[in-house]
């Protein structure tokens, strides 16, 4: 297994949007075993590909502990079929934006149509987090990060202090 590197704004990798694959064969499938562990390895609930600079529609997540049944989650080509009107204000951070967090609107539910691995197409309802967790990782394929769901100000405001927290963070590690 290998440990992929998460890219961090202001890298431009992370606004590109990612192509659909083709199929969920065994290098995709390689590919969401490696997120898996890199996400877990940096403490995430979710990575986008976009995150480690594959511009795939390939994301995962795991939600266990916020939502048991919804444990290590492996989605190629999602597409949001339906919204509820309903909305909600949630706090988000990111591994893209690291050591930060803000209150962001998303859609209380949805329904997800999706390839899983095994490549079967799956059609499925998520609600409160975990549909809170898809939008993210959904907008990351799309080249969109939390931070521009806010205001100008406040996005520019959290992307230099997650600059500062990842230098900050990286001369500790090297002491
Ligand atoms: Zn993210």
């Amino acid at each position: 297994m290998a440990h992929l590197t998460v890219l961090t704004v202001p890298d431009l990798r992370l606004r590109s949007k990612a192509l659909p694959v083709v199929a969920v064969d065994d290098d995709i499938r390689c590919l969401m075993k490696d997120m898996l562990e890199t996400m877990y390895s940096d403490d995430g609930a979710g990575l986008a590909a976009t995150q480690v600079g594959i511009h795939k529609r390939v994301l995962v997540l795991d939600l266990e502990e916020h939502a048991p049944g919804l444990g290590p989650l492996k989605i190629a080509n999602p597409e949001i079929i339906w919204r509820s009107k309903e909305t909600q204000k949630n706090w988000e951070a990111c591994l893209s934006v690291p050591g930060q967090s803000a209150l962001v609107e998303r859609f209380v539910s949805i329904r997800l149509r999706y390839l899983d691995q095994d490549n079967r197409q799956q059609e499925k309802d998520f609600h409160d987090w975990a549909s809170v967790c898809l939008q993210h990782e959904i907008d990351h394929l799309d080249g969109i990060l939390y931070v521009d769901h806010l205001s100008k100000i406040k996005r520019q405001m959290l992307i230099e202090k997650a600059q500062k927290f990842k230098k900050n963070k990286k001369e500790i590690v090297t002491l």
